[in-house]
Formats: C-alpha cells, structure tokens, sequence
C-alpha cells in the first residue's frame, strides 16, 4: 500500500518545532512519513541530524521536507546575486538531506514563494531563470540521491506553476531522473478543469501527492470529489507517497504565511488535531482499499 504520511504544521502555528514529538506523534498515530519544512535542517548540527534521524528509524517513520522559499533565495530573480544565493541556499540544503539520507525535497522551491506582485505580461524571464538554476541544483540533486518535487500551487503563491501541465513542461525542460511532479488536491481544486484528468496527465511523473480540501481542512470534511481523486490515482498506477497537510488554526507563522484568518474547526487544541489526524490516516485507507487494492 502506497506510504501515508503527514505533514508536521497539522499541529504547529510555527514552522520550526519539537521534531522528536511529531516523529514519535507520527508513529504512534499509525503513519509513515512525516514531512516538516525544510529550512530548520541548517540551523541543526550533524550530531542533531543524526540523532533525529536514528529516532525515525527506530519509530519506522519516514522524513520527507518540503520548501516555501523565502524570496530572499528566489532562483526565478531577475537579479543575478539573489538567484545565485538561492542556488547555493537550495544545493546546501540538499546536503542537509543527504546527512539525514533523505529521498524527497517538495514545495515551491523552483521560485520565490508568493508573486511578483508587479504587472507581469509575460513570465517567460523568470520561468527561463529559474530553469537555469534548476539545472545546477538538479546536479547536486542527483549526486545526493535527492528527488526534487516541483509542486503546482495555486496563482496566489506563484506565477510559475499553476498547473499540472506546466509542471509537467517545468520538469521536462529539466530532464532529469531526481526531478518529478508532486500535485496537491487543496491547489488543484483552484487550478484544474478537472482534478482527476490533471492526476492522469502527470501519470509515471507524479513523485509525491498532497492532500487537503478546498479549504485545507481534514480530506473529506470539505467538497471535494475524494473518490474522483483516488480513482484517478489507481488509473496511474501510483504507489508513492501520501501525504495530508492540513491547516486548520489560526495565528503564528503557519496563520500567516498561508493565510489561515480563522480556526476552521472547533477549538483546535492538540488533543483534538491529534484525533483529525487520526481520522485522515483510516479515510485514506479505507480510500486506497476502495479504489486501489
Ligand atoms: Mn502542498
């Protein structure tokens, strides 16, 4: 059965926190994966990377890490110094993957995360721009062992990646094995004519799969067509990662960055995420058992 997963801000109002709670949290729910942002592994030790990793191991949890980029490493910039510090930024934390023998880097690491904000009739300069980088970083990428997942988000977070076909074109300019496509429910249901013809497009090249609802809270809660989704995953065949990432609390930095002005479930405390957790991983198996084994 395909890895379930989940994403650590489910239950943290900031992007860093207690990584050692939320791998013990993750197992002792019943998940696989746990993904959490990726920017903290810098700011860790090589005795904390391996003492974090030696902990999922012996929890069977599997880390996974996941990029808004901050603009100030936007590899898409038309200013060459912030583009080539973002190139070295991204190729640094590949290490820090590698360290914590890592598979997986998804998000919006291809560009700044957010929009230009400025009258934009034509992207091609930033799109070609981060190309560029794409391909230095892909390099170290691939020398690590690392899969970049180039996540389609929707227009409010990006100007470059909207959609499953433009990822799709983002990852063929690359042409890499470590490069692939990683779409999430929450973005496409904004985006996409049709969430299942999107998933089936992508086929072999989807690399990893968010799930949320169009509001971003619990898969099922909201109204999104989840037997459209799985059927179409089970019509490509996927076997790879699930992973939930809810937003359900308001405040922090998390409230902020992804514009979360409300609780959107009753008094969200820990006691309570931890039973939506819960209830996500048995909706998504019994989702898996229905349409795909
Ligand atoms: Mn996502």
């Amino acid at each position: 059965m395909n890895k379930l997963g989940i994403f650590m801000n489910f239950w943290e109002k900031n992007w860093d926190a207690d990584h050692v709670k939320y791998i013990k949290k993750a197992a002792e729910i019943g998940y696989d994966v746990l993904e959490f942002q990726a920017q903290p592994l810098l700011e860790m030790t090589d005795d904390k990377l391996k003492s974090l990793k030696k902990l999922a191991d012996e929890e069977g949890i599997e880390l996974t890490y996941s990029l808004g980029l901050d603009p100030i490493y936007d590899v898409s910039s038309l200013d060459e110094t912030v583009r080539a510090g973002g190139v070295t930024y991204l190729q640094r934390i590949i290490g820090q993957i590698e360290k914590m023998e890592g598979t997986l880097l998804s998000g919006v690491s291809y560009a700044g995360w957010g929009t230009p904000g400025c009258v934009l009739d034509d992207k091609k300069a930033y799109w070609d721009n981060s190309i560029r980088s794409m391909r230095s970083i892909i390099k170290t990428a691939e020398d690590c062992g690392v899969t970049y997942c180039v996540e389609a988000v929707n227009r409010f977070e990006t100007c470059l990646i909207n959609t499953a076909e433009e990822a799709l074109s983002y990852v063929a300019e690359i042409d890499s094995p470590n490069i692939g496509v990683l779409l999430d429910t929450y973005h496409m249901n904004i985006e996409e004519n049709s969430i299942g013809d999107a998933i089936r497009l992508v086929g072999n090249k989807l690399t990893s799969f968010h799930t949320g609802e169009n509001n971003r809270t619990a898969p099922g809660k909201g109204h999104l067509d989840w037997d459209e989704i799985f059927n179409a995953l089970s019509d490509i065949r996927y076997q790879g990662r699930i992973i939930c990432e809810p937003f359900v609390m308001q405040g922090g930095e998390v409230g902020r960055d992804i514009h979360v002005f409300r609780d959107l479930i009753d008094n969200p405390c820990e006691k309570k995420i931890d039973e939506e957790a819960c209830y996500i991983l048995e909706f998504e198996k019994s989702m898996l058992k229905k349409w795909m084994y």
